[in-house]
């Protein structure tokens, strides 16, 4: 196993530990997906070997390749990437959660589309905190009527919510694109939902998501080292 995987997994967990610290929070309040797009099974394997439970993927393909190299660990598995109708059903079959859900189509798809075998699909409703129009998610105004319809669907089990704030050096400004999502996830537990996840925070900026409430953050680069494309 390579040492910079090891040490990077433990810089990780330790800056999570001291993020959770500086918030009041318990140490085991916010739970690491282990983002390994573009990287190969066996760093999974390795990190799997290491205690690491959750991973990642944003390509449909990819996660479907994993999942088969990977058979023979009980990886949990999590779909975060952009998730075109046509590409529902192998995330349906292989995913235990999908933090991409952005629109009624999907919901639906992934519910119809789940294994009875299987129990149901965690989700989480991505919201788009910014206001780009380039980013994915559905707009805060729609997340609650959304959230509203999955969690009604049999084959789904509503979790919470997810962002990918706009980049920003600007911490308040990032704080702030962390505290809509928080708010929403308030008022729809208001409304009688349990939802338990905040997904947010990823390799530069888990720290402040941690403050802002996240309860999962989804790290990539700071585990696995930087990621060269081929998609
Ligand atoms: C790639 C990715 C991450 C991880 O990003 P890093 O900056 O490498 O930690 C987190 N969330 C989503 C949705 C991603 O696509």
């Amino acid at each position: 196993m390579t040492d910079s995987l090891s040490s990077r997994l433990s810089q990780v967990q330790s800056r999570l530990r001291a993020a959770c610290a500086a918030a009041g929070r318990a140490d085991d309040a916010v739970a690491l997906l282990a983002v390994s797009k573009t990287f190969p099974a066996a760093d999974i394997r390795d990190l799997f070997a290491l205690g690491q439970r959750a991973f990642g993927e944003n390509y449909v393909q990819e996660l479907q390749q994993k999942c088969e190299a990977l058979a023979d660990l009980a990886v949990e598995w999590h779909f975060i990437g952009p998730l075109q109708s046509n590409k529902t059903r192998v995330v349906a079959e292989r995913a235990h959660w999908v933090h991409s859900v952005d629109r009624p189509k999907i919901a639906e798809r992934l519910s119809a589309q789940r294994p009875d075998a299987l129990p149901p699909l965690n989700i989480c409703v991505q919201v788009n905190v910014s206001g780009e129009d380039s980013k994915s998610g559905c707009a805060p105004e729609e997340a609650m009527a959304l959230a509203r319809a999955a969690a009604a669907m049999p084959r789904l089990r509503l979790r919470g919510l997810m962002c990918i704030p706009e980049p920003t050096e600007d911490a308040a400004k990032l704080a702030a694109q962390f505290a809509v999502l928080r708010r929403l996830r308030d008022q729809l537990n208001a409304e009688g939902l349990a939802l338990d996840t905040l997904s947010m925070g990823m390799s530069a900026d888990l720290e402040l998501a941690v403050s802002e409430g996240a309860t999962l953050v989804r790290v990539g680069s700071a585990i696995f080292g930087d990621r060269h494309y081929s998609h």
